[in-house]
């Protein structure tokens, strides 16, 4: 039997300082996630590495899991002895290739805190180890889902580390190694950014350990990066010692005479469950939240697909807004000369409304549609345009100043309503050239909506030349 590994860190793409550790070495793989003060964690997972690595020294499940304790001890220790270390402590999680009584070889798992071990098998991805984390707590008492634990607030919480006590328990899992299967150990910075369907994805598309192990930091970080992040990938190689291999269709398969081997888990120990070695007694610490530099705590932010979509809005209402203030400009940037109740009146808007921007009166002149000039009519019913105020009132004069030249020549202008008495004065000539006796008499009221201006007083005599 034998494996390979490839394994890969990242600080991620927010925190300042990288305190996971991780080991591929012979038949021994480890992930350490550190936790507490300004170097506690760094030292923590480092030292815990450096004893695994050193107390494994016979392949046996139980050295395995006498240097796990002893790198608790040496965790505990310096932390104790060293003011600025004082309560630091790691996660734990570590693969072996163990020799058993009986000759064999089988693998052994450990693990402290919410590092993880999942085995990949046929493209299907098995966690083997239970997180020891306060989310995890309340996912298996039932309180929050599985969706939920995945996105608390309070997952970074840890119930057990190394280093914190004198003693730990420690959970065990052993597994039969098979052929094509592939064992990840992963930091939280992993599985809290990349879902468990993507990691088999990328184990199924990459068959080089390394490859997958690099390709799987950079997918944590492309997904926010918010941890650090670590990653080791063991491949169980098959009996001849050939390499697996990952075929077109991406499923892996065994090279060799001996094909896949899959013998029966180990008797008597199941691989679904831990097996606690340590002494119940052995209380685990109380939760404690990982507490790395103030200054190294991931800040909330909005993920960048948010982001593109926030600015997107923004950028869209930027323009809804200046095309709306474009046409309010050409709607409202006008007048024209129309009628309103049969009143010649002035209008600011255009003749036309446009989309919802309604034309509005702006003068009222006095001057009925029956008094205007023939000719003018057709031209103030559709609105004679004008660029501005004083323009249109320039219009309205000339208007005014026609109809007192006619009334000047004597002309009498029809009766504004069927019966009304026929008046001679339009609304005023005050302003053009008033006769003797001929000051305005009519008084429709500005605004009025009774209809036309209606003559209140006789109606003088026509001036004649
Ligand atoms: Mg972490």
């Amino acid at each position: 039997m034998d494996l390979v590994a490839g394994g890969a860190t990242d600080v991620g793409m927010v925190r300042s300082a990288n305190q996971d550790s991780w080991l591929v070495a012979d038949r021994l793989w480890a992930v350490a996630d550190g936790m507490g003060g300004h170097l506690g964690g760094e030292v923590a997972s480092q030292v815990t590495i450096e004893v695994l690595r050193d107390h494994f020294d016979d392949y046996t499940a139980e050295s395995f899991l006498a240097a796990a304790q002893e790198a608790n001890r040496a965790v505990h220790e310096r932390a104790t002895g060293n003011a600025d270390l004082r309560g630091m402590g790691t996660t734990l999680c570590a693969l072996a290739l163990v020799d058993t009584d009986d000759g064999a070889q089988a693998l052994s798992i450990l693990n402290v805190g919410d590092s993880r071990c999942y085995r990949w098998r046929d493209g299907e991805m098995t966690q083997l180890t239970r997180d020891h984390s306060l989310v995890e707590d309340m996912r298996a008492a039932g309180q929050i889902t599985d969706a939920e634990a995945a996105v608390h607030p309070h997952r970074n919480i840890v119930t057990r580390a190394l280093g914190i006590q004198p003693e730990v328990k420690i959970d065990t899992f052993a597994a039969v190694p098979v052929a094509g299967d592939r064992y990840v150990l992963c930091s939280d910075g992993l599985f809290n950014e990349v879902t468990v369907d993507r990691i088999a994805a990328t184990l199924r598309r990459l068959a080089d350990p390394q490859e997958a192990a690099s390709e799987l930091i950079r997918q944590a970080n492309e997904s926010g990066g918010r941890d650090n992040v670590t990653c080791v990938v063991v491949d169980v190689l098959d009996a001849t010692g050939a390499a697996t291999s990952v075929d077109d269709a991406g499923e892996v398969a065994a090279r060799g005479a001996g094909g896949t081997n899959r013998p029966p888990d180990l008797a008597g120990i199941t691989t679904a469950q831990p097996v606690v070695v340590a002494p119940d007694a052995d209380e685990p610490p109380p939760p404690e939240r990982r507490s790395g530099p103030a200054s190294d705590e991931p800040k909330p932010r909005l993920r960048r697909a948010t982001w593109r979509t926030f600015l997107f809005a923004v950028g869209l209402l930027a323009i809804l807004a200046a095309a709306a203030a474009a046409v309010g400009w050409y709607a409202r940037g006008s007048y024209f000369v129309g009628l309103d109740q049969g009143e010649v009146t002035i209008f600011k808007g255009r003749p036309q409304a446009v989309l919802w921007f309604e034309p509005t009166v702006e003068n009222r002149t006095g001057i009925a549609e029956a008094q205007t000039p023939a000719h003018l009519r057709d031209a103030l019913a559709d609105g004679h345009q004008q660029p501005t105020l004083d323009e249109s009132r320039a219009y309205v004069n000339r208007m005014r100043s026609m109809i007192c030249a006619e009334l000047e020549n004597g002309a009498v202008w029809p009766p504004l309503e069927p019966g009304a008495p026929t008046t001679t004065v339009p609304a005023s000539c005050a302003d053009v050239a008033p006769a003797p006796g001929t000051a305005p008499t009519t008084t429709t009221p500005r605004g009025s909506s009774t209809g036309p201006p209606t003559p209140t007083t006789a109606p003088p005599t026509p001036t004649t030349s």
